[in-house]
């Protein structure tokens, strides 16, 4: 299931009408109307100052503005693997269960549709439905997708042997301690 349409008095940039040939990058949304979290933020600047592209140096935001797709992802990711590094080692398989439906309607929710829809159909391939029969293996699990995202995305693959380290215990040289 797609986001649904953008609420009726929901401020966005869509009170202005976009423009014609939409810049390489933006993303349209269920509604047919461009998607900011479901774009990246120098795309959505070209389409909104109206260049035709993106500048060299990526416009920063202030950090309490509306999230673009990196900043919403970062985001998620935080949240998601810091649920796996508090999941019980030894879950019941009632949480088990509410754990998978957990993802599954995460991803159908993911304000980003297009990466939802992926996410999606990633998790019904073959070995990749979600592992959650302890805190280790949903960790695991956790990193694999992610690394599915980073694999799309050209980005370099994280070593899932350190999952724990990154978003658990801080890293083993310390300079995560206090
Ligand atoms: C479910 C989901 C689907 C997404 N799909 C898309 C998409 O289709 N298109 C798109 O443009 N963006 C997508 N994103 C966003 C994308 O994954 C990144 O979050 C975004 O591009 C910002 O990337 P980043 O390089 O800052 O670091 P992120 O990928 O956000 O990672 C944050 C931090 O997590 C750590 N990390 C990296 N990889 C792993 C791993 N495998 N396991 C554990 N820790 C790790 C690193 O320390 C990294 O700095 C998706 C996000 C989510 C949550």
């Amino acid at each position: 299931m797609a986001p649904g349409p953008v609420e009726q008095n929901e401020r966005d940039w869509t009170d202005t009408a976009p423009p014609k040939k939409l810049p390489k990058g933006v993303v349209l949304g269920p509604d047919g109307k461009p998607c900011r979290t479901c774009t990246d933020v120098a795309s959505w600047f070209a389409m909104t100052k109206g260049s035709k592209s993106k500048s060299a140096a990526p416009p920063v935001l202030p950090s309490d503005c509306p999230p673009d797709v990196e900043t919403l992802g970062r985001s998620s990711w935080t949240l998601l693997h810091s649920i796996t590094a508090q999941y019980p080692e030894k879950p019941s398989p009632d949480l088990q269960a509410e754990t998978r439906t957990f993802m599954s309607t995460f991803a159908k929710l993911y304000p980003c549709w297009w990466c939802g829809k992926d996410f999606q159909a990633w998790m019904k391939m073959d070995g990749n439905a979600p592992r959650v029969s302890s805190r280790d293996e949903f960790g695991r699990w956790m990193c694999e997708a992610h690394n599915a995202v980073n694999v799309k995305l050209g980005k370099k693959e994280f070593d899932c042997n350190k999952w724990e380290e990154r978003w658990r215990t801080g890293w083993k040289d310390g300079r995560c301690d206090p």
